[in-house]
């Protein structure tokens, strides 16, 4: 193991229970406050959760202990980060807490540093992205095709598995997918949200469908409607802001917006990205009876008040769809059947990354594109 520099940092999501404006602040630490006794840096969060309700975004970057490898995993040092609306909603408390914290990012691409816990698999050198659902591989889900649910999984980003907003993350060494030399880590680094979109597809079995929106305006929206139209090319985005369908407009996917859509009830699946009142509202009125939707948004935002009645009478079939295939996500973004490159929206400093949290929440910012390390 090479010596570790002093300085390093992770960028890290903290829930403090809240006490005043003071915790109502983003607080960024330089790495050379607690110098000698901490030698990362990580991108965390603070407490997002006051009074039962969901508060404002909640990030720091600070010094943190070295990541260490157990049994089975490598260190990985991240290269770039991707900002996703994700990362915004577990800085605002999406999630379950660790001892008050979690580690941010769930989509990163990183060079492994040390395997010696992990037979030397994947080699120290190699380029990976990381499979964000770690699993423990011997459960009964596990073992019978659903590692995806495993009964004691973790989600690095998410909950007690660290994110990749950090200068050294120690991941099982089974889910390092090794990223083919002429893709680029800009590219790559959407390999975990793309995922997602593959299963929220996958979900909706939209080659079946011969009427399929996906409805949304971040992301998750728009990758999901790229991988929806490789299977159906007749599926569209339904939108609610003009950046969105300006970007729709540039992939090249059919677009509406949604004030046009109507009550039809014509569709005969609406994937759902977002997951508030408002859109699943918009999805139950634009699928026809016995559709489909997919509900594959998720935030921190409070429960929502939906009436179930419309589900009922129009018999309209209900999937959930978490985290999806990460090696199908490398597959197409080496083959460049999607390139999402240009849902880059900004690119940033690892220091910069806690402020820009924020901007995610703006029409047209679908991701910050975060550079860790060379
Ligand atoms: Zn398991």
């Amino acid at each position: 193991m090479s010596a570790i520099p002093p300085g390093f940092m992770r960028v890290l999501a903290r829930r403090d229970r809240a006490d005043g404006d003071e915790a109502n602040r983003l607080i960024e630490r330089s790495s050379e406050q607690r110098a000698g006794l901490l030698s990362e840096r990580e991108l965390g969060t603070r407490d997002g959760t006051r009074d039962g309700t969901r508060a404002e975004i909640r990030a720091e970057l600070r010094n943190c202990a070295r990541a260490v490898a157990r049994v089975g995993q490598v260190l990985v040092r991240p290269t770039h980060a991707l900002l996703t609306p994700l990362e915004r909603e577990v800085a605002r408390g999406l999630g379950a807490e660790v001892n008050g914290t979690r580690i941010l990012g769930h989509a990163f691409t990183g060079v492994v540093e040390d395997a010696a816990h992990a037979a030397g698999i994947p080699p120290r050198g190699t380029r990976v992205v990381v499979q964000p659902v770690f699993s423990c591989g011997i459960c009964a889900r596990c073992q019978g095709g659903l590692a995806m649910h495993c009964a004691s999984r973790s989600i690095a980003g998410l909950d007690a598995a660290a994110g990749g907003l950090a200068e050294i993350v120690a991941v099982p060494a089974a889910n390092c997918v090794p990223i083919p030399k002429d893709l680029d880590d800009e590219r790559a680094v959407f390999a975990a949200p793309l995922a997602r979109a593959i299963e929220a597809v996958r979900r909706g079995g939209v080659e079946k469908r011969t009427f399929a929106s996906v409805l949304g305006d971040d992301l998750s929206a728009v990758l999901a409607a790229l991988v929806a139209v490789e299977e159906n090319p007749l599926a569209r985005l339904v939108a609610m802001h003009e950046a969105t369908l300006r970007a729709a407009e540039q992939f090249g996917v059919r677009h509406r917006a949604l004030h046009e859509i109507g009550r039809r009830g014509d569709q005969e699946l609406v994937i759902d990205t977002t997951g508030s009142a408002e859109t699943l509202a918009a999805a139950a009125r634009m699928v026809q009876p016995r559709g489909h939707v997919v509900v594959a948004g998720i935030s921190a935002r409070a429960p929502v008040a939906f009436d179930l009645s419309h589900i009922a009478l129009d018999e309209i079939e209900v999937h959930g769809s978490g985290f999806g295939p990460i090696a199908a996500a490398v597959d197409r973004l080496a083959r460049r059947t999607i390139d999402p490159s240009p849902l880059i929206s900004r690119r940033i400093g690892f220091a910069e990354a806690a402020k820009a949290l924020a901007s995610l929440g703006e029409p047209g910012v679908f991701s910050v594109l975060v550079q860790i390390s060379r």
